[in-house]
């Protein structure tokens, strides 16, 4: 028998690198899972559905949000994203860490419930920097730019609220320092002997 795995929580604002972060994270660490998360917004040229994102409706996120079957959800940007619990719940339920890529409302809704969540926040090294990179992005319009620059100075309000703060100034760097503090959480829990029986840490 496993015992059950662990929640993390990435959390920075648009443009900081997460999704980068995220690839090298599971090319290193084996065993690990991503939640994909459900969303309202509309689909990018470069995602698939069922592999970024869920994607659907305001009618069937309302149903799941009436239903009970979010473990969080919250609305960013403009459109809707919620988190599964039936799919945590299995995973960990399975023995395996997931992490979840979520923004700072449902990041705390979920570590003032479950206070054995490790909650990491991404911060870029500054406004600017970060401004730059969304423009070179050049995904969003400058109506939704500007948006996500105003949600970035709310996010990094409530960094000091994460149980880490990941500066990502060189990918490699972050990388190694997101990579090491995931790590520590689950030598130890190897330590304490998994298969042992015992249940939640
Ligand atoms: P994007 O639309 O750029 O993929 O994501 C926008 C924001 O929504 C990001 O900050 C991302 O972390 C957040 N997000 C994605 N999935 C979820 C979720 O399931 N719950 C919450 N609360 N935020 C999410």
């Amino acid at each position: 028998m496993n015992s059950r795995g662990r929640l993390f929580i990435m959390s920075g604002p648009a443009g900081t690198g997460k999704g980068t972060l995220r690839k090298i994270l599971f090319e290193e660490i084996p065993d690990f899972v991503y939640s994909i998360s459900c969303t309202t917004r509309k689909i990018r040229p470069d995602e698939t559905e069922g592999v970024d994102y869920h994607f659907v409706s305001k009618d069937e996120f309302g149903r799941m949000v009436a239903e009970d079957e979010f473990l969080e959800w919250a609305e960013v940007h403009g459109s809707y994203y919620g988190t599964r619990r039936r799919d945590v719940e299995a995973f960990l339920d399975e023995g395996k860490d997931v992490l979840l890529e979520i923004d700072v409302q449902g990041a705390l809704q979920v570590k003032s419930r479950e206070p054995d969540v490790v909650t990491i926040f991404i911060s870029p090294p500054s406004l600017d920097e970060l401004e730059n990179r969304l423009e070179d992005r050049g995904t969003e319009s400058p109506e939704q730019l500007a948006v996500r620059l105003r949600n970035a100075v709310m996010e990094m309000r409530h960094a000091r609220e994460y149980d880490y703060i990941v500066v990502n100034d060189k990918i490699g760097r972050a990388a190694d320092e997101l990579s090491g503090i995931i790590e520590k959480y689950r030598s130890r829990r190897k330590a304490a002997g998994v298969g042992s029986g015992r249940g939640n840490e």
